[in-house]
């Protein structure tokens, strides 16, 4: 978002430290807080940071809050890897499942292939059996003798039928047991691969939650404006673009402590989020800044909810340190065009903002 740091501020910034040197040490690395991603931006670890190094006065200090940096910088990352690791694993898993079944139906397969084998054999077997024995039956005239060959050939055909049986008998119990143990294996595989899943959406909701608020974070509004854009350009969608900054809010930190500006934080997400529809999105999009998408709204129906979104938040009853706080927020809007892109619809709703903030705070402004 713009700087709005060249608007009329109602009350002094916090002190400005000692020493030359220091002053631009601190600068720098405020800098660089500035361009951390927002997830890690907007944690309650990173503002005791950036108060830290606004309260340093002397080098060594600074030294120390840029350690302090690196570590949530590192930490950052570290997150990231888990994610990503987690996410392998998980394909990994699928995959060693796919493989295990693929297995275990070739082998079944050429299990099943073998059993046909085996039955023609036999029914080839009892076929010619019962040939050779119609041969003899018009060439022998000795009863005696036909009886013997009969007696045989029955012998033969009984001792095959019985290999057969067992043979076919071992095979029905192998396919049970290779059934049974795929089953077992079938039901393992899906309880871990469910855990999986679980811990894997754990993860992606960690990241796509802004932990002081519990709304959406900067990275999942992304991706909702990404799908806004695409949903007016392609389908003629009608979708409104608000991001709402709260007015003056670094005198509440300054006057009544961070706790408390985390606290106002999250009453106003609280309330925002309560008036909005459930196909809206609202974000934050960091710092003292939310972001909403009105799904299916003109830019005058936007403007009216809006109007409400500002009104509700100039009436709650805030309190910091047993007195009364007013907390007022300005709103830019634009509606979405076709051929918007996030960024091209971002800039216009941030000059709103821009205008609001210039026309005197705790106003909406549409461009
Ligand atoms: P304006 O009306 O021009 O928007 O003024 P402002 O004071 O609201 O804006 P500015 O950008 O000057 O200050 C924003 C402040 O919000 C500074 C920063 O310390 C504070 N802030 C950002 N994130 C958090 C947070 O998570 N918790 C708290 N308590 N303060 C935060
Ligand atoms: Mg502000
Ligand atoms: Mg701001």
């Amino acid at each position: 978002m713009k700087s709005l740091d060249d608007l009329p501020q109602q009350t002094a910034v916090a002190a400005a430290p000692a020493t030359p040197t220091a002053h631009t040490g601190n600068a720098t690395l405020l800098a660089l807080l500035d361009r951390l991603s927002p997830e890690l931006a907007s944690s309650a670890r990173f503002e005791a940071l950036r108060q830290a190094i606004a309260d340093a006065t002397d080098a060594s200090a600074l030294a120390r809050q840029a350690e302090a940096l690196a570590g949530l910088v590192n930490r950052q990352y570290r997150q990231l890897g888990e994610q990503r690791a987690a996410a392998e694993r998980l394909l990994t898993h699928v995959k060693l499942q796919l493989e295990e079944l693929a297995q275990y139906l070739t082998r079944e397969d050429a299990d099943h292939q073998d059993g046909n084998n085996a039955r023609q054999e036999f029914d080839s077997h009892l076929i010619s059996e019962i040939d050779a024995l119609g041969t003899q039956m018009q060439q022998t005239c000795d009863l005696g003798a036909l009886q013997e060959q009969v007696q045989s050939r029955l012998g033969t055909i009984t001792a095959r039928l019985k290999v057969f049986r067992e043979r076919e008998g071992a095979r029905e119990r192998d396919w049970q047991d290779r059934a049974e143990r795929m089953n077992q294996r079938i039901s393992e595989l899906e309880r871990s691969t469910q855990s999986m899943e679980a811990s894997l959406r754990q993860e992606q909701q960690l990241a796509s939650t802004d932990p002081l608020t519990g709304i959406a974070n900067r990275l999942m509004l992304e991706q909702h404006m990404a799908e806004a854009c695409r949903q007016v350009s392609q389908a003629g969608a009608e979708i409104c673009l608000l991001v709402l900054d709260i007015d003056h809010f670094k005198n509440i930190n300054d006057s009544f402590g961070h706790a408390a500006g985390d606290r106002a934080l999250r009453i106003v997400a609280q309330q925002l989020q309560a008036r909005l529809r459930a196909d809206d999105v609202l974000a934050r999009y960091g710092g003292e800044e939310f972001v909403a998408l009105l799904a299916a709204t003109r830019q005058d129906a936007g403007l009216r909810v809006a109007e409400m979104l500002r009104t509700c938040i100039e009436g709650i009853g805030f309190r910091g340190q047993q007195q009364p706080v007013r907390i007022t927020l300005s709103c830019g809007l634009t509606a979405l065009r076709a051929g918007d892109t996030a960024d091209t619809a971002f800039e216009r709703a941030d000059r709103a903002l821009y205008q609001a903030k210039r026309g005197g705070r705790n106003r909406c402004e549409v461009l």
